[in-house]
């Protein structure tokens, strides 16, 4: 069994929950001292940071950021000195309590970790102030020349801090299991807006200087900042848009239904606790989809489709507010308590918006990209508890967590019935809100709240199995869409030649219909089946990311010439991970595809954010 353990300190007391239930766990304990982060020099049990106080400057002709960092301590008694982690920063000094040059050291750098650094305390240390510059590369900056903007006439930095890259901005202790609240004051160049995770500006200071307060604590992943020309239109009370002037009107028409999403969001779970809810579109280089930035999700402009066909990302980026930000996973071996949770949270709230037939077409979409991770996966690796211990976490962000998270809960729900689920799940966001949750803590608070009020269902749930063991159990809930049954059976109609390519009726189908459609064309169609295909859903001119990526599949694989040079463009112009990896992948498939792949990189790595790139470099240099 699982059972929590209650660790007091003198002068402070911190709720420490650890997994008994497995070995290797405990085995990393000693006495007093728990490693609950392996990604993390941080020991939060001896010295542990409550608040920050961050006063910079951005340099955009360096492309550094120079700044001050001064951190609130709370000590045990014996402790006498702070770990913080730090990656390619230049200190420049540290004084405690504002005024008292401090002692410190930097420890040995470690590839994936960067460095502890060592500052010795005395007794009567409440604040540690670090002097500081941003290192040149620092992995979480990506800093834009003017032309990779969408106006061309400003450069733009923003910064993407998950999973371990807050570091690389701010001497921080860099675990999702430890929570500060912050204030900020930044100094940019005069005519460009700052906007962070927290109380944001609505208009452009012509000083430049911007003030910001996070209220609610949060870990440092969650700390984001960014910087360019920026507009914002508020969409309803509490909700609104911010993005580079020329492309407000088209954000603020997709992203009309905010408004609808935060309510249904908290009809399902409870109460929105951040305040605001604003989205930041940003310049295509992002490479994720969205950041759940508190206050501020950070999203791809490859979302823009036009017809409002994509926003179940801002769906998943506000269901973050409630899984995630709110309720934490303690270390990135239990990124499936984020992902897992804000999947499931995101279809029903796309539910609540379009019907259970919108939802069930996402829970297919969904399962396929799950199955098809698990193929390419090391087995170790499809368990929902990972193991990342002396790996970059970013190898556990794949379907695994996000998927399989969700049909573990769907499997629940199924199991339990929507009612009980939907009660357990509000008072479980409750029970934890501000804090960190391990996947023990969970499996022993899901246990107690819900499997033992059946204890026959519970038998045949298999937990251990979802969590623990490799695959997808066989009792996992079974999703069904009839919209995507509808496209399968169209597409073989024409595929056996009883239907002309016009014929389908296709008029209702939504992008997630034609991504499927796509997904299931034949992988050996010639070039002249490839061209009657554009011809009539005109693929190549897509304004849809999400269509496109999926039509270049097969244009790379048939070399289908009128897609070269759109294709080229989409690489260049996007740093969406989500899309370069399949791209790159196909290309890579064949000989002369490799040359075009490096050929065509090496023109777009520089758009590229390093999470991106790292990815890129280790695709094409294997
Ligand atoms: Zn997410």
């Amino acid at each position: 069994m699982i059972q929590r353990t209650v660790v007091f300190i003198v002068g402070m007391a911190l709720l420490i929950s650890c997994g008994t239930g497995k070995k290797n766990e405990m085995s990393k304990q000693s006495d007093s001292v728990e490693i609950l982060d392996p990604h993390t020099f941080a020991k939060p049990h001896e010295v542990k940071v409550t608040h920050l106080d961050w006063k910079a400057r951005v340099d955009f002709d360096q492309k550094v950021i120079e700044a001050t960092a001064t951190w609130t301590v709370e000590k045990s008694k014996k402790a006498d000195s702070l770990i913080l982690d730090a990656q390619g920063l230049e200190i420049q000094e540290v004084l405690l309590n504002g005024n008292e040059s401090a002692k410190y050291y930097r420890g040995e750098e470690d590839v994936h970790l960067g460095s502890s650094m060592v500052i010795f305390i005395n007794e009567d240390t409440r604040k540690v102030s670090v002097t500081y510059t941003t290192g040149r590369d620092a992995a979480a900056l990506q800093w834009l020349a003017p032309e990779q903007t969408a106006g061309k006439e400003h450069p733009f930095l923003f910064t993407q801090s998950q999973a371990i890259l807050a570091r690389t901005w701010i001497p921080c202790q860099d675990s999702p299991g430890i929570r500060f609240t912050y204030n900020a004051e930044v100094e940019v160049p005069a005519g460009l807006m700052a906007l962070m995770s927290a109380s944001n500006p609505k208009e452009v200071s012509t000083a430049g200087k911007y003030t910001f307060q996070m209220e609610q604590p949060v870990p440092a992943y969650l700390m984001a900042l960014a910087v360019g020309e920026m507009s914002f239109q508020s969409i309803g009370e509490v909700t609104g848009v911010y993005s580079e002037p020329s492309m407000l009107n088209k954000s603020v028409y997709e992203f009309a239904n905010m408004d609808s999403m935060l309510h249904a969001a908290e009809r399902l779970y409870g109460d929105y606790r951040w305040g605001r809810y604003d989205v930041l579109v940003l310049p295509p280089s992002f490479p994720f989809g969205g950041m759940e930035n508190p206050r501020l999700t950070f999203a791809t402009p490859t979302i823009l489709a036009g017809d409002r066909s994509l926003t179940s990302l801002i769906a998943h980026e506000l269901a973050h507010s409630w899984s995630g930000n709110l309720v934490t996973n303690q270390s990135w071996n239990d990124f499936w308590l984020n992902e897992g949770f804000t999947v499931y949270f995101e279809r029903r709230i796309m539910e609540s918006l379009y019907g259970e037939t919108y939802a069930n077409m996402l829970d297919v979409l969904g399962m396929e990209d799950l199955k098809k991770d698990m193929k390419s996966l090391d087995p170790k690796d499809t368990r929902l508890k990972l193991e990342l211990e002396g790996r970059n976490p970013d190898e556990g962000m794949n379907n695994v967590a996000y998927e399989k998270g969700n049909f573990f809960l769907k499997t629940i729900e199924n199991f339990y019935g929507r009612e009980a689920f939907d009660e357990f799940v509000t008072q479980y966001f409750d029970t934890f809100a501000f804090k960190s949750v391990n996947t023990e803590l969970f499996l022993e608070y899901l246990d107690s709240n819900l499997l033992k009020t059946d204890t026959v269902k519970r038998e045949k749930l298999r937990v251990n199995e979802w969590v623990y063991s490799p695959g997808l159990p066989d009792n996992c809930v079974k999703v069904k869409s009839r919209r995507l049954q509808r496209v399968e059976s169209s597409l073989k109609a024409w595929e056996d030649g009883i239907l002309d390519i016009d014929e389908l009726k296709t008029d209702d189908w939504s992008s997630h219909e034609w991504i499927y459609f796509l997904r299931k064309l034949s992988t050996d169609l010639s070039v002249n089946e490839l061209s009657e295909l554009d011809r009539t859903f005109g693929f190549t001119r897509s304004q849809n990311t999400e269509i496109l990526a999926a039509w270049f599949i097969h244009t790379i694989r048939a070399d289908y010439e009128p897609a070269h040079e759109p294709l080229e463009s989409f690489l260049v112009s996007v740093g969406r991970r989500k899309f370069l990896v399949p791209l790159y992948g196909a290309l890579t498939k064949t000989e002369k595809g490799k040359d075009k792949a490096k050929r065509i990189y090496e023109k777009a790595r520089p758009n590229y954010h390093s999470v991106s790139r790292n990815t890129i470099d280790d695709m094409l240099n294997s």
